[in-house]
């Protein structure tokens, strides 16, 4: 997958219980190279959280 920008919002993601498609994230979280999204879904109350981790750590080789 290609590298996101940061400050990438995720939209509709589907609702891991029921599926349905939630329009955008309830709360953001960027901490070290990741960020938690947490998601609220309005057709069943079903909450969850999904995090993101960018790749930016390994564009650079720990060993060369
Ligand atoms: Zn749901």
């Amino acid at each position: 997958m290609a590298r996101q920008d940061f400050g990438f919002m995720p939209r509709e993601n589907p609702c891991a219980q029921c599926g349905k498609p939630i329009a955008r994230p309830d709360w953001v979280e960027q901490g070290d190279g990741r960020t938690s999204y947490l998601w609220n879904c309005r057709a069943c109350d079903y909450r969850f959280e999904a995090v993101a981790i960018y790749d930016d750590a390994q564009l650079t080789p720990l060993a060369a």
